[in-house]
């Protein structure tokens, strides 16, 4: 049997064929400047978060906020030029403004970032701690790329955060575009998976955070959308168990926008 990742599900609800292009074809989709935008936070996000204990010992006594604050900003800005040493070869061939690209990262990110630090100094005054013990009593602790698989669901994602406490767990979603209700598909998706990998663990809500807008959006599980997921899964599992071609979507709008439009009307067979 071949799992179902979350992603498929998220693709389905934009269009089967998609399922069908990526999974059984192997196509990909092509790399844009939103696509790459994404791909560098995300990096600075699991980097921070990986390395963040640094930081947190470094606060050694009873420093103010701002230079809390900028502990974080110096750590952010030291590993986006990592990134772009990293992604160098992309950088070019997408002919990115580095100005532009360190501006709209930085915006994405750092409203997200003042409350991680705003979170470490109010820990800080309250418990008159500091340094590898503020570390240790901190709460949450946040975990990043965590990486979730289940059997019985015949499903699997990659989750981008979980805040973790002592008994709860809260996934977060972390998204640079706009809102859209496939994410409540996809943080649906993952609190099912984080409930079997998790099980001692309460997941009482998850978030969506948007990054544009920097917005965090709290969303409550229902019924209705857990029933659509496990729907969704049933038809990838069909795509994905018979090689089926669901076939070209009656929604040119939609369509223009794909990243497989090329694909999909390279010729007079596939409109219909
Ligand atoms: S171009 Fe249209 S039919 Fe083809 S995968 Fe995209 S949305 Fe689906």
């Amino acid at each position: 049997m071949v799992y179902v990742r979350v992603t498929d599900l998220t693709d389905y609800n934009f269009c089967p064929r998609k399922v069908y292009l990526k999974r059984i074809l192997g196509l990909r989709e092509e790399t844009n400047y939103q696509i790459f935008l994404g791909k560098m936070i995300h990096d600075i996000f699991d980097n921070l978060n990986e390395s963040e204990y640094k930081i947190v010992y470094e606060i050694d006594d009873d420093y103010d906020f701002q230079y809390i604050l900028n502990l974080y900003k110096d750590y952010v800005l030291s590993l986006f030029e990592e990134l772009v040493e990293k992604y160098n070869s992309d950088i070019e061939e997408l002919k990115i403004d580095l100005e532009d690209l360190k501006v709209n990262v930085l915006s994405s990110i750092m409203f997200d970032i003042e409350d991680r630090a705003k979170l470490v100094y109010q820990h800080m005054r309250m418990e008159g701690i500091y340094g590898i013990e503020l570390w240790d009593k901190l709460e949450p602790k946040i975990l990043t790329e965590i990486d979730v698989r289940s059997e019985a669901y015949n499903l699997l994602g990659r989750i981008d955060r979980i805040e973790k406490y002592k008994r709860i767990m809260i996934p977060y979603e972390i998204k640079s575009g706009k809102m859209n209700r496939d994410h409540l598909i996809q943080i649906h998706a993952y609190y099912l998976l984080m409930k079997k990998e998790f099980p001692d663990y309460d997941i009482p809500h998850g978030v969506i955070l948007y990054l544009k807008k920097k917005e965090k959006r709290e969303v409550y599980f229902s019924k209705g959308i857990l029933n659509k997921v496990f729907y969704i899964k049933n038809k990838v599992e069909d795509i994905l168990e018979n090689s089926k071609d669901p076939g070209v979507i009656k929604e040119l709008d939609k369509c223009k926008r794909c990243a497989f439009y090329k694909y999909c009307y390279k010729n007079d067979r596939n409109r219909s």
